[in-house]
């Protein structure tokens, strides 16, 4: 067939780290699911595989030996799941851009809603959670985290969001400008803008295979999404100053008291030393980790390395090589 311009094109990314036993459902469940706008857009599929050390790989190959519209990305190693996606984004020639987990916890059926806003002129369509089936312990840390992120944050990022979200060409192109090491994509896309709307949706459970956030790499998460959008935490500390230096000039007042008006009154010295002693210490150092983010972040930031290695690219339609890595 031969390429039509004035179809709209489609693609779909799939972040892939161990998953095995989902491709093949994902990849026939959304094929069945876009089926009947086929006449209408050009869909693709960009598979990136994030170092998985299970068959992913080989089953993705065999994917996109089978299907023309599949383009499978393979990382040389583990980059984690935001860089998978920027990867993806960073490769992906299309009108829109679909982000969507692989492990069917993203319903493909909500792909379609997020396309008919997309009609509708917008230009981010972010899917947002009415409800998930998740632990009831990362339903309290997502919920945690999102409270605190919307306070701390310079820019509105949308809660109960993931990644799964439509985004515009024009939004794709903008996203490739930002570089930044320690990424938070959500975030990156709430800050660049442009005409942004919500559908909302059920979060089912994973299909099969486990989890590739666990708790160290959640934490590592929500750091990036907190010191990425905000300088709260360095402010945070100048207030803690102040507050710590009120207090100490109360004690001054009360031991200047005591001294002057009931001079035979003893105060156990020493236990009071200790605690505001205990107390400083634990500050300060609570604080110099506060500093220690931040300049770690610089520090990444300056070192400017590529944000991931690609080991191979097999594609059966075009793609925009240049743009990787
Ligand atoms: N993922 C990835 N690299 C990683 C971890 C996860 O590409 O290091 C992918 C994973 O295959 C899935 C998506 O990111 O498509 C979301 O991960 P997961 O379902 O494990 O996270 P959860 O839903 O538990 O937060
Ligand atoms: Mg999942």
């Amino acid at each position: 067939m031969p390429a039509d311009h004035d179809r709209r094109r489609i693609a779909f990314i799939f972040p892939i780290y161990n998953e095995e036993e989902n491709i093949e459902l994902l990849h026939r469940t959304v094929d069945e699911t876009i089926a009947p706008l086929v006449d209408k857009y050009d869909f693709s599929f960009v598979y990136v595989d994030d170092g998985s050390r299970d068959r992913s790989m080989d089953l993705l190959a065999a994917l996109s030996g089978r299907d023309a519209r599949v383009t499978v990305i393979e990382l040389s190693r583990n980059f984690g799941h935001q860089m998978a996606v920027t990867a993806g984004l960073d490769l992906v020639d299309a009108d829109a851009a679909i982000i969507m987990d692989s492990d069917m916890q993203d319903p493909p059926r909500v792909a379609l809603e997020l396309i008919a806003k997309w009609e509708e002129g917008f230009d981010v369509v972010y899917a947002q959670r009415r409800s998930r089936q998740d632990s009831a312990f990362k339903k309290l840390t997502a919920g945690a985290f999102y409270w605190f992120l919307r306070k701390m944050a310079s820019v509105e990022i949308p809660r109960n969001t993931g990644d799964f979200r439509l985004i515009d060409r024009k939004v794709v192109d903008e996203l490739r400008k930002y570089r930044e090491q320690d990424r938070f994509l959500r975030g990156l896309i709430s800050y660049i803008g442009f005409k942004q709307t919500a559908v909302l949706f059920d979060r089912d459970k994973r299909h099969a295979g486990v989890t590739g956030y666990p708790l160290r790499k959640m934490l590592r998460f929500a750091a990036d999404g907190i010191l990425g959008f905000s300088v709260a935490p360095l402010r945070m500390i100048t207030r803690l100053g102040y507050l710590i230096s009120l207090l100490s000039f109360l004690g001054i007042l009360y031991v200047l008291g005591v001294k002057l008006f009931a001079p035979t009154t003893a105060v156990p010295g020493w236990a009071f030393i200790t605690a505001a002693m205990f107390f400083l210490g634990g500050i300060q150092i609570i604080m110099l980790g506060v500093l220690g983010s931040y300049i770690g972040r610089t520090y990444s930031q300056v070192q400017n390395r590529p944000l991931y290695g690609v080991a191979s690219v097999r594609s059966g339609s075009p793609v925009d090589a240049g743009q990787v890595a």
